[in-house]
């Protein structure tokens, strides 16, 4: 049996490692945060679960995500997009 080679990331929120497919992955673009649905931009990217908890708890990490994009970002820029995410997520429900 051939075994699938999953690429493993993990989340910038929570730590954990999880198969690519399971998190959402976060790019930079154009001087701004956009979120990569298709997982086709190029760049460095940030992965998070799509959980509150773990938006939630990278928001208290500042300076994490632009940190792991290698990009410099004010705060709020980054601040703004998590905030962002949250509100979509409670939109949702
Ligand atoms: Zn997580």
């Amino acid at each position: 049996m051939k075994v699938k080679h999953v690429p493993v990331r993990s989340c910038l929120g929570c730590g954990q490692k999880k198969g690519k497919g399971e998190l959402m992955r976060i790019v930079y673009k154009d001087g701004g945060l956009v979120m990569d649905d298709g997982g086709k931009l190029p760049g460095r990217a940030g992965y998070l679960c799509p959980q509150e908890g773990c938006i939630d708890s990278l928001l208290k990490k500042k300076g994490r995500l632009s940190h792991a994009l290698r990009v410099s970002l004010r705060h709020e820029a980054e601040e703004g997009f998590l905030r962002g995410l949250l509100t979509e997520r409670e939109g949702e429900e």
